[in-house]
């Protein structure tokens, strides 16, 4: 929790955020909705905060859903 309490230094690692899966630091491409964790591979959905600092807004369940989805449809037909 110090990490976060210390905010009156600026932080100079902007553009980046940490994912929440490996706690390693990305760097998304700017405006990118979705970015895949490069040491992971867990997929975040992102909201930029201000143009140069992105956001977790959360795991991208979408693509699991979907993945699941059409798998559970070849099985069913
Ligand atoms: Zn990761």
């Amino acid at each position: 929790m110090s990490e976060s309490g210390s905010n009156g230094v600026k932080d100079r690692t902007t553009g980046q955020f940490r994912c929440l899966y490996c706690f390693t630091r990305v760097k998304p491409p700017r405006g990118a909705e979705t970015f895949t964790c490069e040491n992971c591979g867990y997929a975040w959905r992102i909201w930029w905060f201000s143009p140069t600092e992105p956001r977790i807004r959360g795991p991208v369940w979408d693509q699991h859903e979907k993945l699941s989805r059409e798998k559970m449809k070849k099985q069913g037909d």
